[in-house]
C-alpha cells in the first residue's frame, strides 16, 4: 500500500463521516487539512467516468468545475445545463456570460475564482437536482472544497445555498449573509440565470457582490 493508497482511505472513511479509526496501540485522527486534502487531479481521477446516480447514462460529459485550483473565491451553482454539458465547463453558456460579470464586480478574474457545481452532471431537461443526486455528488464537491481551501465561497442560487448552508429556507432569505462553515465565509445570492429573467434582483447581487469584495480585502490584511 501507498501512502496516496493511506490518504485516499482514510479520506473515503472521512467522506462517509468516520472521525477516528481506533487500532489496538493508537487512535489515527484523520484530519481536513491542506496534509490530507488531495489535489483536484486526484478528486477528479476518484470520480472517474462516474455511475453513483441515475444521470449518469444521459450525461454527455461531467463538469468537474475550472478555474485557479489556489482560489480565494469559489462560486457553487446548481448543475450543468445544456451547453455545459456539451463543453463539460461550468457556466458557459448565457448565464455564464452573467456570472463572468457578476465574478468581475468583486475584483476577482473569472479566471482566478474557481467554479463549479453541486451536481456534475446535467439533469434531463435541466429539471431540478434530486436528493440522491445532491447526495451522491456532495462528497466529491466538499472534497473539491476543502482542497482548495477558498477564503470564500458564494452559493448561486436556491440549491446550493440551501445543500451547502444546510437549510430548507428560501433563497430570498438565505441570500446577503455569511456564514460560517469549516473556516471560510460562506455566502448565498441568486442564480445568474434567475437574473435573466428577473432583471430587477440585479441590485441584490450587486451588494452581495460588494460584501464580497469587502470581506475579501479584510480577510487579506
Ligand atoms: N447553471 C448552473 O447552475 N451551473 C452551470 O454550470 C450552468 C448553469
Amino acid at each position: 500500500m501507498t501512502y496516496q493508497d493511506i490518504i485516499q482511505q482514510l479520506e473515503f472513511f472521512r467522506d462517509i463521516g468516520i472521525g477516528s479509526v481506533h487500532t489496538p496501540e493508537a487512535v489515527v485522527e484523520v484530519p481536513v487539512s491542506a496534509a490530507t486534502a488531495p489535489s483536484l487531479e486526484i478528486i477528479r481521477a476518484d470520480l472517474g467516468d462516474c455511475q453513483r446516480c441515475k444521470l449518469a447514462p444521459s450525461r454527455t460529459t461531467i463538469v468537474f468545475g475550472s478555474g485557479n485550483p489556489n482560489a480565494e473565491l469559489v462560486f457553487v451553482g446548481e448543475a450543468p445545463g445544456y451547453e455545459e454539458d456539451q463543453q463539460g465547463l461550468p457556466f458557459v453558456g448565457a448565464a455564464g456570460q452573467l456570472l463572468t460579470k457578476i465574478i468581475e464586480s468583486t475584483g476577482i478574474k473569472r479566471e482566478d475564482a474557481y467554479i463549479c457545481n453541486i451536481l456534475k452532471c446535467r439533469p434531463p431537461e435541466n429539471r431540478n437536482p434530486e436528493p440522491d443526486e445532491v447526495l451522491a455528488c456532495s462528497p466529491f464537491l466538499k472534497r473539491q472544497i476543502a482542497a482548495i481551501r477558498p477564503k470564500i465561497v458564494c452559493c448561486l442560487g436556491k440549491f446550493a445555498a440551501q445543500t451547502m448552508l444546510q437549510s430548507a429556507a428560501p433563497i430570498s432569505r438565505l441570500r446577503g449573509e455569511f456564514h460560517d462553515i469549516d473556516g471560510m465565509r460562506v455566502i448565498a445570492t441568486f442564480h445568474p440565470a434567475y437574473l435573466l429573467r428577473s432583471p430587477e434582483k440585479k441590485r441584490e447581487v450587486w451588494e452581495d457582490m460588494k460584501q464580497i469584495r469587502a470581506e475579501l480585502f479584510r480577510l487579506r490584511f
